[in-house]
């Protein structure tokens, strides 16, 4: 295993993946995908142990917000220092990564991340960093104001 997945493994306090996972999968039961038909749940983990979940949800062919951002914006609503350790996602097949969007939104979250992706019967497909799968993030510092939560 490699030293940044230990690392940020170490700072997790459930230090384990598939108990992540099995947050995902409950969470995929919230997805309202009726266009689409790909259900997605996202289990986020904070360094002092609490798990936020969140679905996708469509509300038209063209409109959604994804099960990543779902997590993210619960997390921050209820704690806006909160600092999320590892995002697991539970997808059909399990390897489909977040997006170009939510991949910013979590970078600005936590760089140093770990993601996860499991199948619906919560199986470990694959395990990344943030980092790795999106090593050139958007320099969010310099056009975030100094007010917001991203600082
Ligand atoms: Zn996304």
């Amino acid at each position: 295993m490699r030293r940044e997945i230990k690392r940020a493994l170490h700072l997790t306090a459930l230090n384990n993946l598939r108990g992540l996972c099995g947050e995902a999968v409950v969470a995929v039961n919230h997805a309202h995908a009726p266009f689409s038909g790909y259900k997605v749940g996202a289990a986020i983990l904070t360094a002092n142990g609490k798990v936020y979940c969140g679905a996708n949800v469509e509300f038209t062919p063209t409109t959604a917000v994804h099960a990543e951002v779902v997590a993210l914006v619960k997390m921050l609503y209820d704690n806006p220092k909160a600092k999320a350790v590892a995002i697991a996602l539970s997808t059909r097949e399990g390897k489909y990564p977040p997006c170009g969007e939510c991949r910013q939104a979590l970078f600005q979250a936590n760089p140093k991340m770990l993601t996860v992706g499991c199948n619906h019967n919560g199986a470990v497909k694959i395990v990344k960093t943030l980092k790795e799968i999106y090593p050139h993030a958007h320099a969010w510092r310099r056009i975030v104001p100094r007010t917001s939560r991203f600082k």
